[in-house]
């Protein structure tokens, strides 16, 4: 398949795996703007053009948020593909806080691959908190959250330089 229909497809899959599912903004947007708007980074502003990572970054929340498993992404997109998605997935079998706690701790042992789309990831939820609070999120959620993205994207530094200055932009607004 050559890359554009593998993008389309890549889209297609997300987009149906995601179908039922709803943003925490007030608006309720479709989950699906989130992925495609974290590749949507990496390309426009990261200056990314790694199929496999833009790939990644359109299935980053499949498995972690939906029924998809790393097997079926493997068998639909490759090893490389599903390799990036599984190390961006966090374990549903712990505890939310030691997910968080481990975001942190291994975010300096992920691949180029992987830095590249967590950072975009960070990058798109930080902006949408900026932009509507989620429902039933206080200032003190926000805050916190912001801090723990901080401490993620320590570990992330040195991947791609304009990614890392507008988190640094938005980590200074917030001082
Ligand atoms: P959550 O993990 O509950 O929510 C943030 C995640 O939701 C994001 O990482 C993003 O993940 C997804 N998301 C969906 N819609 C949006 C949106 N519109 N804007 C931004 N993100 C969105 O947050 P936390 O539990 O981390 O809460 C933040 C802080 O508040 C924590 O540090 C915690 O200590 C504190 N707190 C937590 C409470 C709780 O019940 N968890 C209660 C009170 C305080 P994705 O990319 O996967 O879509
Ligand atoms: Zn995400």
């Amino acid at each position: 398949m050559g890359d554009l229909s593998l993008l389309v497809e890549t889209v297609n899959f997300a987009a149906i795996k995601h179908k039922a599912q709803r943003r925490k903004d007030p608006e309720k947007t479709p989950y699906i703007n989130h992925p495609i708007g974290v590749a949507r980074i990496l390309t426009e502003e990261g200056k990314v053009n790694d199929l496999s990572v833009l790939q990644a970054a359109i299935l980053h929340d499949t498995v972690e948020d939906t029924d998809t498993t790393i097997e079926e992404i493997k068998e639909k997109f490759g090893d490389k593909v599903a390799g990036i998605v599984a190390e961006v997935t966090d374990d549903k079998h712990l505890p939310k806080s030691e997910r968080k706690r481990l975001q942190i701790e291994n975010a300096p042992k992920k691949s180029k691959e992987a830095k590249l789309v967590k950072l975009a990831d960070k990058l798109y939820n930080l902006r949408d908190l900026n932009r509507a609070t989620p429902s039933g999120w206080n200032p003190k959620r926000v805050s916190e959250y912001f801090k723990w993205a901080s401490l993620v994207v320590e570990g992330l530094r040195g991947t791609n330089h304009q990614l890392e200055e507008e988190l640094d932009k938005l980590f200074e607004s917030k001082e």
